[in-house]
């Protein structure tokens, strides 16, 4: 039986039981060509990738290749995903309090 925990909480995710959400999140690094440079910037964009990995790949640590690529994925239970979806990109709550506080 396939057990599934909280990617956040820790929590322990019982099939059947618990909804679970599944995040997906990609993160490139994106390098800004002249457009009258490139005839397709998306294509070009992915070849630019490749190579840099390519070249990264032996000699270079691997924390400077997350720093152009990573894609993880995070198992969610209800409650961390309520939370997740609230604050995706984990901001600092101080400055919508200020706004809500007047
Ligand atoms: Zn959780």
């Amino acid at each position: 039986m396939i057990h599934y925990t909280c990617d956040r909480c820790n929590c322990e995710l019982t099939p059947n039981e618990d909804l679970r959400y599944s995040v997906q999140v990609e993160i490139k690094a994106v390098f800004d060509t002249p457009t009258d440079f490139v005839e397709d910037v998306d294509t070009d964009h992915l070849l630019e990738l490749n190579e840099i990995l390519e070249r990264l790949g032996d000699d270079e640590s691997d924390a400077i290749g997350e720093d152009v690529y990573q894609r993880r994925r995070y198992d969610l239970c209800s409650g961390c995903f309520r939370q997740y979806q609230k604050n995706p990109l984990g901001r600092e709550h101080s400055l919508s309090f200020g706004f809500s506080a007047n």
